[in-house]
């Protein structure tokens, strides 16, 4: 049977260890089932690339490398590339220059009780979350990408990477339907982080008691009031979110300041 090594952690912080396990799974084991991008896929996978560079809010030589990455993808005069060189550009061509992504899996804020339960797709949210808060508070960041002043830079993005990409072919068609209908609306950036985090919160609530669900994480309404008291408002006996202050918890919680790096190599 399977051993489970429990690390201590505060909900109230994000593990850098999270993001770039999750982002080690995303471009090793993800993409890997794709022998090689051509067309709207490599589109797909350039666009999120670029994203990642200018808004990832991580350690030097992780944002170097997808800075090389984004480089490498825009120069390349080829309308095809295999997996294969993507995956040697990342593991052999950067660690020459200096530039490491972690090749270990270490869940810290996504550990789950059993092995099979959270680590990537709960590191993936927390990816575009932050994301979405880096967009709004460091606009400039995507100047010269093509997506500056685009309010849906980061959601449309994610949208076609879930779409194109995400192992999980059930969420991504439940993802799909949730941005046809509304995505359309978000207007500005602010507006991207709260739709971000009201799909996440109707994601939970469908999924609340299901076999997938962590009992140590059961899902519901999020941000909790321990963690975010004035985030909660009682009208008349209903509790309900005061978004104002949802918005300024999401913007600290997401950010660079609240990402620690125990447990990162
Ligand atoms: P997660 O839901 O993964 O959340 C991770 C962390 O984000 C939480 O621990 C918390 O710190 C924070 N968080 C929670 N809620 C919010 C919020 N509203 N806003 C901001 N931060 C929040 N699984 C299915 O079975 N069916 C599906 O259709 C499905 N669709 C998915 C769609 C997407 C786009 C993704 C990324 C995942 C989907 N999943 C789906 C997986 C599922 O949502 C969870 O990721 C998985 O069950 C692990 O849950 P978790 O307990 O780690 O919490």
């Amino acid at each position: 049977s399977e051993v489970v090594i429990w690390k201590e952690f505060d909900r109230a912080k994000l593990y850098t260890a999270d993001l770039e396990s999750g982002l080690h799974y995303l471009l090793r084991v993800e993409l890997a089932a794709h022998r090689s991008l051509a067309g709207a896929q490599l589109k797909t996978f350039k666009d999120f690339v670029t994203v990642i560079a200018k808004l990832f809010p991580g350690r030097p030589p992780v944002k170097k490398l997808l800075e090389t990455l984004h480089e490498w993808l825009a120069n390349l005069p080829l309308d095809k590339i295999p997996y294969n060189a993507i995956l040697d550009l990342v593991n052999n061509k950067m660690q020459i220059s200096g530039l490491f992504l972690t090749s270990h899996i270490t869940w810290v804020g996504c550990q789950g009780s059993r092995l099979e339960l959270r680590g990537y797709p709960c590191s993936l949210w927390k990816l575009f979350h932050t994301l979405t808060v880096q967009a709004s508070t460091h606009p400039e960041a995507l100047v010269g990408t093509g997506f500056e002043g685009d309010p849906q830079a980061v959601l449309q993005t994610m949208r076609r990477y879930i779409r194109t990409f995400f192992g999980c072919k059930e969420c991504g068609e439940h993802f799909e339907e949730m941005a046809k209908e509304s995505m359309d609306s978000v207007k500005t950036a602010d507006q991207a982080v709260l739709w971000l985090w009201r799909k996440h919160n109707m994601v939970n609530s469908r999924l609340a008691g299901h076999l997938s669900e962590d009992p140590k994480f059961p899902k519901v309404p999020w941000p909790t009031p321990d963690l975010c008291p004035v985030c909660h408002e009682e009208i008349k006996g209903l509790d309900s979110w005061d978004e104002e202050q949802v918005l300024v918890f999401l913007k600290q919680h997401y950010s660079r300041d609240n990402l620690v790096d125990t447990y990162s190599v």
